[in-house]
């Protein structure tokens, strides 16, 4: 019988809300799991503007719906509405799940997670060693978090596009984490070479290389990669962006953004239902969908 047919009063919702809520494989990922797994819930997207984000967590309530992922423009301001906040979520600012629990609210960032599982199989290349993040927004919040607490890495580069976010996200680590050792840096690329050159791990944190977007990079130049580096694109579809080519072309280690997508997808979907998943298994049904999106 297929899930919908089983939908019926006990039915669990959980769902993702954003604003504009873009195609997302997060609907297809956990329905197909809870079909599979036999669990009666149901994953849905929402499109939430801004000023409706209060008076949703309101109905999710009233509505008794299980939990939520949230992503861009809610990450950061929905920490006021949660009842408890993970010490992750709080550190970083930001919460992508959400459980309702008999209507108390708890808010996590399992993005962290994504990011130190994917980081690990090269913690002794990182730790004691300098790092340069592209991008100063929610998840690159996340990646300093993971890069101080979890590999403890001596110095932080951040390169972005807008200025004023640079001085307010390096205030808020030394601040958060009492980490000072962080130079910012404007998105100018030719200027910022010596400073891909003299990181041992690179990792792009913006939207840059996100498909349709395919030919965006963060850097284009020669020589910004070498064999010693690990290359970190948060970035999961295409799975081999421009950025990636590069630096895979120049020598460097690189690491794309789906095993995070698949180990965030599982860590929420373990906080709603009490049941692990394997996030190998998501990894590659994530895959498939990446691949017939790209036909
Ligand atoms: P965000 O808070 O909106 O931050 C976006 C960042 O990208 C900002 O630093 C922004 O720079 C920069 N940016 C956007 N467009 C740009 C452009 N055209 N040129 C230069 N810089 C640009 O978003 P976020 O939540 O941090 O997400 C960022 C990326 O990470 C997205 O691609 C998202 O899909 C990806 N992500 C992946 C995973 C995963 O599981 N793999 C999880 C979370 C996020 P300004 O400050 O100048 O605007």
């Amino acid at each position: 019988m297929n899930f919908v047919e089983n939908i019926d009063h006990s039915t669990k919702i959980v769902g993702i809300i954003g604003h504009p809520i873009k195609q997302s494989f997060s609907p297809k990922l956990h329905n197909s799991t809870f079909n599979k797994l036999g669990l009666n819930y149901i994953y849905l997207p929402f499109d939430v503007p801004p000023s409706n984000l209060k008076e949703t967590l309101k109905a999710m309530g009233l509505l008794r719906i299980r939990g939520l992922n949230v992503t861009i423009p809610h990450k950061e301001r929905i920490i006021q509405f949660m009842d408890h906040v993970s010490e992750e979520a709080s550190t970083v600012g930001a919460v992508n799940t959400v459980v309702n629990e008999g209507n108390q609210f708890f808010g996590y960032n399992t993005d962290v997670n994504g990011i130190v599982e994917s980081l690990n199989p090269y913690k002794k290349e990182i730790a004691k060693n300098t790092a340069t993040v592209i991008g100063a927004g929610g998840a690159a919040r996340a990646v300093l978090y993971a890069l101080i607490r979890n590999f403890k890495v001596s110095k932080i580069n951040i390169i972005n596009r807008t200025e004023e976010r640079l001085d307010t996200i390096k205030a808020y680590f030394d601040e958060k984490m009492h980490f000072d050792n962080i130079s910012v840096y404007e998105l100018m690329p030719k200027e910022n070479l010596e400073i891909y050159q003299s990181s041992n791990i690179i990792i792009n944190t913006t939207s840059l290389g996100m498909a349709p977007n395919v030919d965006d990079t963060p850097t284009d130049l020669p020589k910004s990669f070498n064999s010693s580096q690990i290359v970190f694109d948060l970035v999961y579809n295409p799975l081999k962006t421009k950025f990636l080519e590069l630096a895979e072309n120049q020598g460097a280690t690189i690491i794309d953004g789906l095993k995070m997508f698949a180990v965030q997808g599982a860590k929420s979907f373990e906080l709603w239902t009490g049941t692990s998943i394997d996030a190998e298994e998501t990894y590659n049904e994530l895959k498939k969908y990446i691949i017939s999106d790209q036909k």
